[in-house]
C-alpha cells in the first residue's frame, strides 16, 4: 500500500500541474495508473485501524491436552482433533 507521504507527493505535483502524470509517476516511483487514480480522487480508503480493539481478558491456562499455556479452548488441540477426525474419515472412505 502506498504511504500517505507518497500520495501527498503525487497530489502536490498534480496540483501544481507543471508536469505530466507520466512524469509524476516516474518521479514518485509509482505507476501511471496510481497517479491517475489519485488525480481522480478514487484512492482506496485506509483499512480500519485496530484502535479500540480489546484483547480477550481471560488469562491463559495450562491445556490438559497439549500442556501449552493457552487461552481455552485450546486452538491447537481443536485443530489436532479435527485433523484426526478428517484422517479417520478419509481412511474409512478408502476401505
Ligand atoms: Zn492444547
Amino acid at each position: 500500500m502506498l504511504s500517505d507521504w507518497k500520495v501527498g507527493q503525487v497530489e502536490v505535483l498534480l496540483r501544481k500541474g507543471l508536469v505530466s502524470q507520466r512524469e509524476i509517476a516516474r518521479r514518485c516511483g509509482v505507476s501511471r495508473g496510481t497517479v491517475r487514480t489519485i488525480s481522480l480522487g478514487m484512492r482506496r480508503q485506509r483499512p480500519p485501524s485496530n484502535e479500540g480493539f480489546v484483547p480477550p481478558e481471560e488469562n491463559p491456562q495450562r491445556c490438559p491436552g497439549c500442556g501449552g499455556l493457552v487461552k481455552m479452548p485450546c486452538l491447537y488441540c481443536q485443530l489436532r482433533q479435527m485433523s484426526r477426525e478428517h484422517m479417520r474419515a478419509r481412511t474409512a472412505a478408502k476401505q
